[in-house]
């Protein structure tokens, strides 16, 4: 702490990792020879410049930008970029950690990073948006390449934003280099099932983890928190499986549907018009309403998807779920339950799936994505949704079966920390000291 002062996120990823690992480095005494965890929590490195772009009334601003190269022992670096006002370089570095483990996970062959800015789009106009990215990729570029590193979205870069910033790389390098990002627009080298990845992960993690207790999700109810890219569809996966998703938020509070969240109206709402959900209510009808500043943990449910951000559910949080008699938390965003919360679900006995496995998917189809542009084909939307769900169920077999195999049987922060720290670790032994 001393080290890297002020970074409570990334204290707080490194520590839960660190926690579930003491059995491996006794294991295993040639990690702690070779000072792997020293060389894994310091990232190889990291990138902060200034991001200078003028408003629609000609005011100039400045906002600062970010990358963390964390770690690239399996791979080219990958991990997404963040637009939000809370971004600083603790919350860079926790994301980019949590990476590392998660693209492990995949088996596809990714190293980890992640980048942003504290720009906020929230309120700004298309030009102003793009003129922004291209001032970020105007020095982003020269950090980044298809065999080198390879960001794509997270809070607040969606497909708008990638392909601004795509456009920008490509016009300073002439270059198509159509690797180098991801989460791209369809014809111009985007995946299939890129957008809908993360969310329809989260609830194929939670289908398997239910599965294991002999329990489908069809005819649950869930709680969905966020009503961004992860959100929306995660509401998607479980009606196209039969389950009844009750809610929604966003930073200003949370609706509840007692008919279920009507998915075409808040596509609309999001999507379409980048609004608010407390639209959302006033247009539903009277099955809806809106909860200012509240939390959609309060709403008694079956299944819970935290999908909005990190440090969303706490203790109180789960208290309530559990007594509700929630079955099953899956993490669509990175860390959004607190260690109190995870303790509280795992003594309860409700099954966790930590966002390092639960929401992979996102990072997964992004691998596939850069494997049909290595080829300079087009897979089907069929061909990437079967290869996203065959992934999904190795890593929920995977992390369940580290965890029996460490005694901690049905403990997936566990399972998948360790799964994912024993490949990365295995490369960096065989790599040598660097
Ligand atoms: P979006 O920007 O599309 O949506 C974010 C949603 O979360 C919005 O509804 C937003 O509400 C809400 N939100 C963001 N910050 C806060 C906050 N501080 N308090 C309350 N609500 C907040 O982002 P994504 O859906 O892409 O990402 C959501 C989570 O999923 C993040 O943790 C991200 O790291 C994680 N994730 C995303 C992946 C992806 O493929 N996109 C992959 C893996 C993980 P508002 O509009 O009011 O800010």
């Amino acid at each position: 702490e001393r080290r890297n002062p002020a970074q409570p996120e990334f204290h707080q990823a490194v520590r839960e990792v660190l926690d579930t690992l003491a059995p491996v480095f006794a294991a295993r005494p040639e990690y702690a020879e070779a000072g792997l965890v020293e060389r894994l929590v310091e990232p190889e490195r990291q990138i902060i410049f200034r991001v200078p772009w003028t408003d629609d009334r000609g005011r100039v601003h400045v906002n600062r930008g970010y990358r963390v190269e964390f770690n690239s022992a399996l791979g080219p670096y990958k991990g997404g970029l963040r637009f939000h006002p809370s971004v600083d370089i603790g919350v860079v570095k926790f994301l980019g950690f949590e990476q590392i483990f998660k693209n492990a996970l995949t088996g596809l062959g990714i190293g980890g990073g992640k980048g942003g800015s504290d720009f906020d789009p929230h309120g700004r106009s298309d030009a102003e948006v793009m003129r922004f990215c291209q001032s970020f990729m105007t020095e982003l570029y020269r950090h980044i390449g298809e065999h080198t590193d390879v960001p794509a979205g997270d809070i607040g870069v969606g497909g708008r934003e990638i392909g601004y910033l795509f456009g920008q790389y490509r016009r300073i390098t002439n270059r198509w280099e159509a690797g180098v990002l991801t989460g791209k627009g369809q014809g111009w080298g985007g995946s299939e099932i890129r957008p809908e990845a993360t969310g329809y992960g989260s609830v194929l993690f939670a289908g398997e983890m239910l599965a294991v207790k002999g329990v489908s999700l069809d005819g649950l109810t869930a709680v969905v928190s966020g009503s961004g890219n992860v959100a929306l569809y995660t509401v998607e996966k479980l009606q196209q499986l039969g389950a009844n998703p009750l809610t929604c938020s966003d930073s200003q509070g949370y609706v509840v549907d007692d008919k279920g969240i009507d998915l075409a109206l808040l596509r609309q709402i999001k999507e379409v018009e980048r609004g608010r959900v407390s639209e959302y209510a006033a247009r539903r009808g009277p099955s809806a309403r809106f909860v200012p500043g509240g939390r959609v943990w309060e709403v008694p449910a079956d299944v819970a998807f935290p999908s909005a951000t990190q440090n969303e559910l706490g203790a109180d949080d789960a208290r309530a779920l559990i007594a509700n008699g929630v079955k099953a938390v899956s993490e669509g965003a990175n860390m959004p339950t607190t260690p109190e919360a995870v303790h509280l679900f795992q003594a309860a006995g409700v099954a966790f799936g930590p966002g390092k496995a639960a929401n992979a998917g996102g990072v997964a189809v992004s691998a596939l994505e850069m494997s049909q542009n290595a080829g300079r084909s087009a897979w089907s939307r069929d061909r990437v949704e079967d290869e996203l769900a065959g992934i999904m169920r190795e890593i929920h077999r995977v992390a369940y079966e580290t965890a029996a195999r460490y005694d901690a049987p049905g403990d997936y922060v566990t399972g998948a920390n360790i799964a994912g720290f024993e490949r990365v670790a295995d490369a960096m032994l065989a790599q040598g000291v660097i």
